[in-house]
C-alpha cells in the first residue's frame, strides 16, 4: 500500500538524483515536477488510507451485528423448552433494558421475566441481580466424596453453610417457579396440591409432578423385581413427604417443598447412619462435611438413577447433603448432561 513514509523517501531520492545529474534550469523544472507528482501521489495515498479505515469500520460493524447478543436467543432457553415442553417460552430483545424478555405461558398463567444470565428476574430486581442464583447449575454425575476434599473446599463448604451466608447470601430465583407452579402464596399453591400414593405411601404433591412420579414408581417397582437392594428400599420406606409450606433452615429461601415439587424419602430407621447435613452438624459442628460416604444413609444407586432419568436431582450430591431429598429440576438435569458430555477443555 502507498503510505506517506514511502512517498517522502521517493521524493528525497529523486531530489538527490537530479541534484547530482542535471543542469540548474532543468533542476528547477524537475523539482517543480516532483512537487506536483508528490501532491498527486499524496492524494492517492490519502484516499487509500481513508478507504482502508472505512472498510475496517464496516467489517467491525458487520461482525458486531453477527455476534450481537440481541440477534441470538439465550442458549439456556432451549433447555427450558425441552424441560417443560407444555410451557410456551417466547423471547424478545428489550433494547431499553439491554436484555432478553421471556414471555412464559403455562396455558393458564403467563408472565414476563428478564433472562438476566439465567436468573429470570422481574424488571425491578435487575439492579439487584447478584442477590440471586442462576436457575442452572452443574449437578454432579458422581456423589462428591469427602475423602477427596481439599482444605480449601472444606473451608468453602463451611462458609457456604454458615448461618450468616444462608441468611444474607444469594437466594434462589423464586420468580420463575412462582410463575410456573403458581406458588407465590400458600393459598395459591394449595389449589394445585393433590394427594397421591407413592410406593404405597400417601404424599401431597404439586399436580405438575404427578406424572413423573408415577413413571418413577413404575420403574422402581420393576427394578425391585430383580434388584434386592431396590426391593429392600421399597419394603422399608416409611414416608414420602412432599408439600410443606416452609423456609429452608437458616435461610429466608423458600424450600422446593413449599411448591410441592420435592419429595423426602424416609426409610424405617436408618440405624447408625446419618441422613441430613444439619442434623450431623449439631453433633459435629466443625467437620460434618467430612463424614465418610459409608456413614451416610443412601437410597440405592438404581433408585437415584431412576429419579434423575425423570428430571429429579438428589440432595445427596450436594455439598450440604440431604440424602432423603429429591427435587424436580429437569432444567438442571438437562443442563448438567450437556456440560458433562462436553469434552474437558
Ligand atoms: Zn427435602
Amino acid at each position: 500500500m502507498v503510505n506517506c513514509q514511502n512517498l517522502c523517501q521517493v521524493k528525497i531520492d529523486l531530489i538527490k538524483f537530479f541534484r547530482n545529474n542535471v543542469s540548474v534550469k532543468l533542476k528547477y523544472f524537475y523539482i517543480i515536477l516532483i512537487f506536483i507528482i508528490s501532491i498527486l501521489l499524496s492524494c492517492v495515498a490519502y484516499n487509500s488510507v481513508e478507504k482502508d479505515i472505512q472498510n475496517k469500520t464496516e467489517s467491525t460493524e458487520t461482525g458486531k451485528a453477527a455476534g450481537n447478543e440481541s440477534s441470538v436467543e439465550p442458549e439456556g432457553l432451549s433447555i427450558l423448552k425441552e424441560a417443560y415442553p407444555d410451557i410456551d417460552f417466547t423471547a424478545s430483545y428489550d433494547e431499553e433494558m439491554n436484555d432478553w424478555k421471556i414471555l412464559i405461558d403455562t396455558g393458564t398463567r403467563s408472565g414476563e421475566l428478564y433472562w438476566c444470565g439465567g436468573r429470570f428476574l422481574p424488571a425491578d430486581k435487575l439492579a439487584d441481580k447478584d442477590s440471586y442464583w442462576k436457575l442452572f447449575y452443574k449437578y454432579s454425575e458422581e456423589i462428591p466424596d469427602p475423602a477427596d476434599f481439599s482444605p480449601e473446599e472444606v473451608e468453602r463448604i463451611r462458609k457456604f453453610s454458615s448461618p450468616e451466608n444462608r441468611r444474607e447470601g444469594a437466594s434462589s430465583p423464586q420468580f420463575f417457579y412462582d410463575l410456573i407452579y403458581d406458588c407465590e402464596s400458600r393459598r395459591a399453591v394449595e389449589q394445585h396440591i393433590i394427594q397421591i400414593s407413592f410406593l404405597g405411601k400417601r404424599s401431597n404433591v404439586h399436580e405438575r409432578i404427578k406424572e413423573p412420579l408415577a413413571v418413577i414408581e413404575k420403574q422402581i417397582l420393576e427394578a425391585a423385581k430383580t434388584d434386592e437392594e431396590v426391593k429392600n428400599f421399597v419394603d422399608t420406606l416409611s414416608r414420602a413427604d412432599s408439600y410443606n409450606w416452609r423456609e429452608i433452615s437458616d435461610s429466608g429461601n423458600r424450600s422446593f417443598h413449599s411448591m410441592g415439587i420435592a419429595v423426602d424419602v424416609l426409610p424405617r430407621g436408618w440405624g447408625q447412619k446419618n441422613i441430613y447435613w444439619a442434623w450431623r452438624r449439631d453433633i459435629d459442628p466443625e467437620n460434618w462435611m467430612l463424614l465418610p460416604l459409608d456413614r451416610r444413609w443412601m437410597p440405592p444407586r438404581q433408585v437415584i438413577r431412576i429419579f434423575e432419568n425423570n428430571g429429579f436431582i438428589w440432595g445427596g450430591k450436594w455439598m450440604i447433603w440431604d440424602n432423603m431429598h429429591f427435587e424436580y429440576r429437569p432444567e438442571v438435569i438437562l443442563y448438567s448432561k450437556i456440560l458433562n458430555a462436553a469434552p474437558e477443555k
